[in-house]
């Protein structure tokens, strides 16, 4: 069977998209395919991350309308300087009210031309409290920035559950995630032929700690066609990052399902 240009490999066990925007306007003239293709894939269920206030209602409503879909709301450290009181408690009500699985993505990010750390912070440390204090997980995005969020991880009195989201943090990152029993997220980045240095960081992480995500429709993995990524490529992502782990795609996509469904609170699968 021919899948966006490469020849798919056996199906194996059911997966999970832990990390995808599909309500990004890529999507909005193909979404169906694009679902029905990740489904034949047996990528059959998805955490769709709702990362900008304007646009919480319609990830809740495409969520709550997609079998098998489900969301985390957060506010982007890209849109930081949004955040405020008002903001704070309708991103609570709105994650209560929605039963959403996990605060974010939120964090920190200085790779772009974003605003500086006294905006970006309060904005990452309120979801922090928000997760916290409600029980969820937290979705962490950061890039360049592993010092500050070190400092601010390890100066919070309590911290939520929280996921790594397509890893690329330095050494010290990743001892704080497995001094933490954090969870990371491994997703089209690491296949990716320059990402030696982050394959030998990711065997590092405990197997029931390990996630699998595509960020569709950004990072799409090594060697596809299509520019734009989609939930379907999990799949890919659980074969060609399998022997890097020391496992086998089959027991990836089993333990990767396992670890998902009990970190969001998902039904087994
Ligand atoms: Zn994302």
């Amino acid at each position: 069977m021919m899948m966006n240009g490469i020849h798919s490999a056996p199906v194996l066990p059911p997966m999970i998209d832990t990390h995808c925007h599909l309500d990004d306007h890529q999507f909005e003239s193909d979404l169906e395919y694009v679902i029905s293709a990740s489904r034949t894939a047996n990528v059959r269920r998805w955490v769709l991350i709702g990362y900008d206030p304007v646009r919480w209602s319609s990830a809740i409503s495409l969520s709550a309308s997609t079998d098998g879909m489900y969301h985390s709301l957060g506010v982007h450290p890209a849109l930081a300087s949004v955040w405020d009181d008002t903001v704070a408690q309708r991103l609570r009500q709105k994650l209560v009210e929605s039963k959403a699985v996990a605060v974010g993505e939120a964090g920190l990010d200085f790779y772009r031309d974003n605003a500086p750390l006294d905006i970006q912070g309060p904005a990452f440390v309120g979801q922090l409290r928000i997760a916290a204090e409600i029980g969820l997980p937290l979705i962490i995005h950061m890039r360049d920035a592993n010092a500050d969020i070190i400092r601010i991880l390890r100066s919070e009195a309590t911290l939520p559950r929280l996921v790594f989201h397509s890893f690329d943090g330095s050494t010290e990152v990743m001892d704080f995630v497995i001094e933490s029993q954090s969870w990371v997220g491994i997703g089209g980045l690491a296949t990716r032929q320059k990402s030696s240095e982050l394959r030998e960081m990711l065997a590092r992480v405990p197997s029931d700690r390990m996630l699998l995500e595509t960020d569709s429709p950004y990072l799409v993995p090594a060697k596809q066609k299509d520019r734009r990524n989609q939930p379907s490529m999990v799949a890919v992502i659980a074969t060609m990052m399998a022997e890097y782990l020391e496992t086998t795609p089959e027991e990836l996509a089993r333990t990767t399902t396992a670890n998902a469904e009990h970190l969001f609170g998902l039904p087994h699968d």
